[in-house]
């Protein structure tokens, strides 16, 4: 998986992070279609920071981001975890 990594102000990565595999009882793997960068993030690349949050070591940017459920853990059904809130998830169903 790559993400964009804030390294310092206003220097950027792209880095491989290793994923994991095998999907928990309770976990939901989703393949990432596309990620937005929002002022917070404009305001960590530009002052490395936002009101009292500092940012001391690299962070990975863009938090908002909408894929593709690809593969889901047994014991996660509609009402279990925050699938309430997606009303279910199912392979190929769409989170956004
Ligand atoms: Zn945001």
């Amino acid at each position: 998986m790559k993400a964009l990594v804030l390294e310092a102000v206003k220097k950027l990565s792209l880095r491989d992070f290793p994923i994991q595999e095998t999907v928990g009882l309770y976990d939901v793997k989703i393949q990432i279609k596309a990620c937005g960068i929002c002022g917070s993030d404009v305001h960590y690349y530009l002052e490395g920071g936002i009101g009292d949050f500092i940012v001391k070591e690299p962070m990975i940017l863009g938090h908002e981001a909408a894929g593709v459920v690809v593969e889901k853990g047994a014991k996660v059904v509609a009402g279990s975890c925050y699938a309430d809130y997606l009303n279910s998830f199912a392979a190929g169903g769409a989170v956004r």
